[in-house]
């Protein structure tokens, strides 16, 4: 009986999770599903490899507001139970942030998980989540070997102009540089790039991995160039409640003129701005796309319009222009997004088809238009199942 690795991705407002085969980590995973939810209403579903829904047992009553770590120590059993006589051979995990210290996959020892802690304060919303999914993981099974993949390992590529700041140099020699993130992301469309661009594919591609979380990756040779987000997962784009860009004059107005503390300034732009902000609706595309307010309207109108510029002002680190990929939640299903983001772009001569672009196909740009785009669902689980394969078989 062939041996399985369990992935789990710890997000903030979600858990996602997925079971692989060990040494098939490109083959579908035997189940998938999620919590979403976490921290208030969490709502338990799964699928099997042929995408239908699996009875999810004890968890269909899990407990409102019960907390990240809980809701995991409840997840692990049922997972075991699920994939039954199969042996588990270790955890997976998505990590946001591996700073400078972790540029590949590794295995987890108590010392990476002391280092990894350090890190916590550089992607708030999202490590203390990772690093809760690990704990429960050592408490639930001690013996299980758990590997990280980190979503800045990817960018590690980029030249020293890309990762700079223009700050003074101890600074930077801190480690205050741009990491960047959804490297998984971004290294598992790269991964899949020559089957839908041929030669194209080495060349020169813009990857927008457009979910609650959004930035762009500036591929060459798939290799990461250069990307939009920075220190944190803050920077670069328009997000679900991330404000992303911002000029930093205005962080100085908050605390000086509104005598805002650094915790409230971390919460206003981490889970009080983005598409939530703008719209002050929600910051689900979904919702606004379906809401008839001018301020849903406005929202997603500036989304696109950065999103465009944001792709654009990454184009002098690659050079041109030979492709546009968009993913994840906005990316893979949002015509309306493509088709704004897409109108920004028509000067580079950027043109989609209607009717396929409509319809999420893979391929939706237009027999003239001078740049394939192309819709290709992301898949960061497999980056870590391939990890797991790599470090332990
Ligand atoms: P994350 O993994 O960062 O939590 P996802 O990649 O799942 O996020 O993307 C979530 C986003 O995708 C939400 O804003 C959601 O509204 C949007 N989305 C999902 N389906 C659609 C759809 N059919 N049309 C427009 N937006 C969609």
């Amino acid at each position: 009986m062939t041996g399985v690795f369990l992935i789990l991705n710890a997000g903030s407002s979600s858990l996602k999770f997925a079971v692989h085969e060990a040494r098939a980590p490109s083959a579908p995973p035997l189940l998938r599903g999620k919590i979403s939810g976490l921290g208030t209403r969490p709502v338990f579903s799964a699928q099997d490899r042929t995408g239908a829904d699996i009875d999810a047992g004890a968890l269909t009553a899990l407990e409102p507001h019960a907390r990240h770590e809980t809701l995991i120590a409840d997840l692990l059993p049922w997972l075991a139970c699920a994939t039954r006589d199969r042996p588990l051979l270790a955890v997976g995990h998505r990590v946001v942030h591996g700073g400078r210290l972790f540029e590949a996959p590794v295995l987890i020892s108590p010392d990476v998980l002391r280092q990894l802690e350090t890190l916590a304060p550089l992607a708030p919303l999202h490590q203390p989540h990772n690093l809760a999914a690990i704990h429960a993981v050592t408490t639930w099974r001690p013996e299980i070997p758990q590997v990280a993949c980190f979503d800045t390992s990817f960018h590690r590529s980029q030249a020293r102009l890309a990762e700079l700041f223009a700050l003074p140099r101890d600074l930077t020699e801190e480690g205050v540089l741009r990491y960047g993130f959804h490297g998984l992301s971004y290294e598992y469309i790269a991964s899949i790039l020559p089957d839908h661009l041929g030669e194209r594919a080495s060349g020169r591609v813009l990857v927008a991995h457009l979910g609650n979380g959004s930035s762009i990756c500036a591929l060459k040779g798939r290799k990461s160039a250069a990307t939009s987000m920075g220190f944190t997962a803050l920077d670069g784009l328009m997000m679900g409640c991330r404000c992303g860009t911002l000029d930093p004059g205005v962080i100085l107005y908050l605390m000086q003129a509104r005598g805002m503390a650094a915790a409230d300034i971390e919460k206003l732009l981490y889970t009080q701005s983005g598409l939530l902000g703008v719209s002050g609706i929600s910051n689900d595309m979904q919702v606004l796309q379906a809401s008839d307010d001018p301020h849903a309207k406005e929202a997603i109108d500036l989304y696109c319009y950065r999103a465009a510029c944001s792709l654009a002002g990454l184009l002098p680190s690659v050079g041109g222009l030979d492709a546009i990929v968009f993913t994840a939640g906005i990316g893979e299903k949002s015509a309306l997004v493509r088709r704004l983001i897409c109108g920004h772009l028509s000067w580079l001569g950027v043109a989609l088809d209607e009717t396929a672009n409509a319809r999420n196909a893979t391929s939706v740009s237009a027999a003239g238009s001078k740049v394939p785009v192309l819709v290709l669902p992301t898949n960061e689980e497999a980056i870590v199942a391939r990890a797991c394969d790599s470090l332990l078989l």
